[in-house]
C-alpha cells in the first residue's frame, strides 16, 4: 500500500503526528522498535477489553508490566531492560560521563514517565530561543487532556493534582474536607498539621518554607498536575479510553504499570485515534536505521522484526521522525555519514541534560517543631508535587520522587552501605561495608528474631527516606556522534566534563539545605559519587541533537520542525521538503521542567504547519 508519510517511533512526538495525519485521513506507516506494553488487569479484563481484542486480532506482540509490588518485582523488571533483552522496555544507555533512561514500546516514553505534565518558565524558553507561547501550550493541554479538560468541573480530563492520601472525589461534602483541614476550593491548601496531604508532599512543603527563609531564596510549592485519573463520583462512562472505575489507587508504581490503569499512557490514545484506522500500518519491532532522499520522498530503511523480513525499505513523501533524542539523533547521523542526506554540521548538537539530578535525603527525622516526618516514599504518584525557584540566575525545580515497593529493600540497604562507608565512599570501602552490615544474610537469611528490622514493610523500610528529582538550565554542550564497538551506535560526549558546570553545585548546596531542613543526610547518587569511577549523571530527560535554529549553520530544523537543506548556501532557509523533526531531539536546550508538555506543544506546531493546506 503506498503511505502517505511514515513516522518513526510512538513516543510524545510521534503519536501527535499519527494522529494529525489520520484526522485528515492519510495513509501512515508506523514503525516502533519496541512491543506493546499493558497492566494486567483482570477487573478491566472482565468488563471487555477492546485494546487487548485488537491486539491478538492483528497478532501484535504485547508484553506485560512486572506485577508484584514486593521486593521479588525487582527480577521482573530487570527482565524488561532493553540491555539485556531486545524487547526490553527500558532502554539504559551507558555512556562516559552520564547514563540516559528512555523507553521502548508501542507509546514511547509514555509507557514508563511519572505523569506530570506541566509549562516551562517563560524565561527557560526564552533562554534557549524556543518560540512556544500561550497558544501553543493551550493546544499541546488539549490535546494531553482531553475535551474534558476542566479540572474544576465534574467531566475532568487527564491533568489532576494527586497530593493527598486518599481521592478527595467530587461526593465528598464540604463537611468531609473541612474535617480533613483541607480547604474545599483548593486541596493543597491545608496545615502541615492535617494528614490529608500524602508525606512525601508535605514534608517538601514544609522542608521549602524552612529552607527559603534561612537562604532568603523566594521558593514557590505547588501540586504537580498528572495526567492521572482520580476518583470522581460523577463521572460516567463517558471516558476516552478506560472504564470509569479506574482512577489512581497511590500504589507508587507509575514507571512500572499503573495496575488501575489510572495513568494516561499514548498506547491508549494510538488504540482510540489511530490503529483502528483502515488506513493506518503499524509495524512494531521494527528499528530504522537510516533514511535516503529519493525523488519526491524518503525511503526509510529498517530492520523488520515483526514479519521477519529483515532490513528492507519503505517510501513516503512525508516522513516524521519521533525516534527521541538518541533514536532520531542516531538515524539522521547514520543517513548523514552515508551521504545519504545533506544534514546541517549541527546534527547532535545541544544534547542537554535538562539539568537532571537525583539525590536522597537519609534517615529524615522531626521537622523543626519536633513533630515526626515520615516520608514513605513507596505511597502515591512517583511525582507529586514541586518547588520552583530561581537560584544563582538559573531556574531549579526540585520535586518529590516515590520509590516503588518493589525496589525498596535494594535501595534501603544500598543507602545504608553508602552512609556506612562514610564520606567519600569507594567501591572497596562499600564491600567492606556491605561484609560488616550482613548484607547476604539480611537479603537470603531468615528473620532475625532479635532484630525488628527483619521484619519491616517495604513501606517501613523508606519511611524515612526522601528521593529529590531534579531538573535545571545546563549549558546543553553535550554532543551526540556514531560511536561504540562498531562505530555506528549513538555516543554521548562533551568537551569539558560536564560534572564541572557550576550547575551541579548549585543543586547539591541546594539538595544538603533540603534534606538537613527534613532533618536527614544528604546522599547522592552511587555514580555522582563516582564509585565506579568519573562523576557520573543519571539523564531521564535528554533534549536535543537535532536542536531548532535559524538556518543550517546553527540548527538542523526550523522553528517548523523542518530539516535543513545543508547542500544551500550558509545563509539559506531551504529545507528538505516533507522531511520533519518531531520529538525532544528539537528542543535546543534545558527546560528546567518536566518536558513532555513542550515537546507536544513543539510537535503539535509541526505537525499542524506540515498539514496545512
Ligand atoms: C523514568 C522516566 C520518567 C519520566 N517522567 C516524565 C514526566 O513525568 N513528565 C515528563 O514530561 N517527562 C517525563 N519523562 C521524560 C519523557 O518520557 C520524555 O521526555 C518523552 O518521552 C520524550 O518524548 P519523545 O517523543 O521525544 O520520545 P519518546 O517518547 O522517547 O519516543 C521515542 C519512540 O521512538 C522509538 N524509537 C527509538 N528509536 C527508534 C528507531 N530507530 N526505530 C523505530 N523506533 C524507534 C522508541 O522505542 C520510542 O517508542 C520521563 C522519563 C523517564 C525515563
Ligand atoms: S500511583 Fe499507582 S494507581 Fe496512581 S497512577 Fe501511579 S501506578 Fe497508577
Amino acid at each position: 500500500m503506498p503511505f502517505d508519510a511514515i513516522v518513526v517511533g510512538t513516543g510524545f512526538g510521534g503519536t501527535i503526528a499519527a494522529v494529525q495525519l489520520v484526522a485528515q485521513g492519510k495513509k501512515v506507516l508506523l514503525l516502533e522498535r519496541g512491543t506493546f506494553w499493558r497492566s494486567f488487569d483482570p477487573i478491566a479484563l472482565n468488563k471487555g477489553d477492546p485494546f487487548g481484542d485488537w491486539t491478538a486480532q492483528n497478532n501484535m506482540p504485547v508484553q506485560y508490566w512486572p506485577r508484584p509490588d514486593h521486593r521479588k518485582g525487582l527480577h521482573d523488571f530487570l527482565a524488561a531492560l532493553r540491555n539485556l533483552h531486545k524487547e526490553g522496555l527500558y532502554q539504559y544507555s551507558l555512556f562516559h560521563q552520564a547514563d540516559v533512561l528512555t523507553a521502548s514500546g508501542v507509546g514511547g516514553g509514555s509507557l514508563i514517565y511519572s505523569n506530570v505534565t506541566i509549562r516551562p518558565k517563560d524565561g527557560a524558553l526564552q533562554r534557549i530561543g524556543l518560540n512556544l507561547g500561550d497558544a501553543e501550550y493551550a493546544a499541546a493541554r488539549l490535546w494531553m487532556e482531553g475535551p474534558h479538560g476542566d479540572r474544576k468541573s465534574a467531566n475532568r480530563g487527564w491533568l489532576n493534582y494527586v497530593v493527598t492520601k486518599i481521592p478527595m472525589g467530587k461526593d465528598m461534602t464540604e463537611q468531609d474536607f473541612v474535617q480533613f483541614g483541607v480547604d474545599p476550593n483548593d486541596p493543597t491548601k491545608d496545615t502541615d498539621g492535617s494528614y490529608i496531604l500524602l508525606d512525601r508532599s508535605r514534608v517538601l512543603r514544609a522542608a521549602a518554607r524552612d529552607v527559603s527563609t534561612k537562604l532568603g531564596v523566594k521558593m514557590d510549592w505547588a501540586p504537580l498536575e498528572l495526567s492521572i485519573f482520580e476518583y470522581d463520583a460523577h463521572r460516567g462512562a463517558d471516558s476516552d479510553s478506560v472504564p470509569a472505575h479506574t482512577h489512581c489507587e497511590r500504589q507508587g508504581r507509575c514507571m512500572l504499570g499503573c495496575l488501575p490503569q489510572a495513568r494516561h499512557t499514548l498506547n491508549k490514545t494510538l488504540f482510540k485515534k489511530v490503529l483502528q484506522h483502515p488506513g493506518v500500518t503499524l509495524i512494531p519491532k521494527a528499528k530504522v536505521l537510516q533514511l535516503e532522499q529519493k525523488p519526491g520522498g524518503y525511503d526509510v530503511i529498517f530492520e523488520d522484526d515483526f514479519t521477519g523480513q529483515g532490513t528492507r525499505r519503505e517510501f513516503a513523501p512525508a516522513v516524521f521522525l519521533a525516534g527521541g533524542v538518541l533514536g532520531t539523533t542516531e538515524i539522521l547521523l547514520r543517513s548523514a555519514r552515508e551521504k545519504r542526506l545533506p544534514l546541517s554540521a549541527a546534527l547532535g548538537s545541544k544534547f542537554s541534560t535538562n539539568g537532571d539530578f537525583g539525590a536522597f535525603a537519609y534517615k529524615t527525622t522531626n521537622h523543626a517543631d519536633g513533630r515526626p516526618l515520615p516520608v514513605y516514599s513507596t505511597r502515591g504518584p512517583i511525582n507529586t508535587s514541586h518547588v520552583t525557584m530561581n537560584f544563582n540566575g538559573r531556574f531549579i525545580k526540585i520535586e518529590d520522587c516515590a520509590i516503588p515497593a518493589m525496589f525498596a529493600e535494594f535501595v534501603s540497604k544500598g543507602l545504608e552501605l553508602m552512609d556506612d562507608a562514610g564520606a567519600s565512599p569507594n567501591f572497596f570501602n562499600l564491600i567492606q561495608a556491605a561484609w560488616q552490615s550482613n548484607l547476604l544474610e539480611n537479603v537470603v537469611g531468615l528473620p532475625d528474631t532479635r532484630d525488628p528490622k527483619s521484619f519491616q514493610t517495604e513501606a517501613e523500610m523508606l519511611a524515612d527516606t526522601f528521593f529529590f528529582n531534579v531538573m535545571s538550565q545546563d549549558d546543553a554542550t553535550g554532543k551526540l556522534t556514531l560511536g561504540g564497538i562498531d562505530g555506528n551506535q549513538i555516543d554521548l560526549g562533551w568537551e569539558q566534563p560536564v560534572a564541572q558546570q557550576t550547575l551541579w553545585q548549585d543543586i547539591e548546596t541546594l539538595l544538603r539545605e533540603f534534606s538537613s531542613a527534613m532533618g536527614g543526610r544528604y546522599l547522592a547518587l552511587p555514580g555522582w559519587q563516582g564509585l565506579l569511577g568519573n562523576k557520573k549523571l543519571v539523564i531521564t530527560h535528554p533534549l536535543g541533537g537535532c536542536p531548532i535554529g535559524g538556518t543550517h549553520e546553527n540548527g538542523v530544523i526550523d522553528e517548523f520542525g523542518q530539516v535543513f537543506d545543508a547542500s544551500q548556501a550558509a545563509d539559506s532557509k531551504a529545507v528538505l521538503n516533507g522531511l520533519y523533526v518531531v520529538d525532544g531531539s528539537a528542543i535546543p536546550g534545558a527546560l528546567a521542567a518536566n518536558p513532555s508538555l513542550t515537546i507536544a506543544a513543539q510537535a503539535l506546531k509541526s505537525v499542524t504547519h506540515a498539514l496545512a493546506p
